[in-house]
């Protein structure tokens, strides 16, 4: 299968909003999918929006313990108040890492890779991953909300990257 080059920041592809994905059950998407899925794993990533390999489609893939989520045009919904602070990084900020606040919680409106709507409540790791993910449809990145570097400060800062604290 064919990977996908990741774009890294600060390209400024990752900041700009996606458009929603309209066709599906085409070879095209379906192909497309299935390379972001080959470029996650190999990338050793757990979830990869289409807007880090340069396309400006609300589509990401996310891995699970029940194989690839394919998340398209997702909405998310009872986003609870309550955080936890974690550590992420991201596939287009290579040796960077931080904590990030994200909500506890959430529950996940989207569609598959045939344009069937789902739902899906979600906690811990994967409400982190689907945020993160949606994020990234939204032009936004982690360190956008991360509130300390845990690696790569060098790196970050180089990049003129700037965290501030809570
Ligand atoms: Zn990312």
């Amino acid at each position: 299968m064919k990977s996908q080059t990741v774009l890294n920041y600060p390209n400024r592809k990752l900041q700009k909003a996606a458009l929603p994905v309209k066709y599906f059950g085409t070879k095209e998407l379906d192909a497309l999918i299935d390379s972001m899925v080959a470029t996650m794993r190999l990338y050793r990533g757990i979830g990869l929006a289409a807007t880090q390999i340069g396309l400006n489609m609300q589509l990401a893939v996310i891995e699970t313990k029940d194989g690839p989520l394919v998340m398209a045009n997702p909405r998310l919904e009872k986003i609870s108040t309550s955080t936890e602070d974690d550590e992420e990084g991201c596939l287009s900020l290579p040796m960077i890492y931080g904590v990030v606040p994200r909500a506890k919680s959430l529950v996940l409106h989207a569609c598959d890779q045939n344009g069937t709507p789902y739902t899906l409540s979600a906690k811990g790791l994967l409400a982190r991953v689907i945020q993160h993910e949606y994020d990234h449809l939204r032009g936004k990145l982690y360190i956008d909300r991360c509130i300390r570097l845990t690696a790569g400060s060098d790196k970050a800062a180089s990049l003129g990257i700037v965290v501030s604290g809570p």
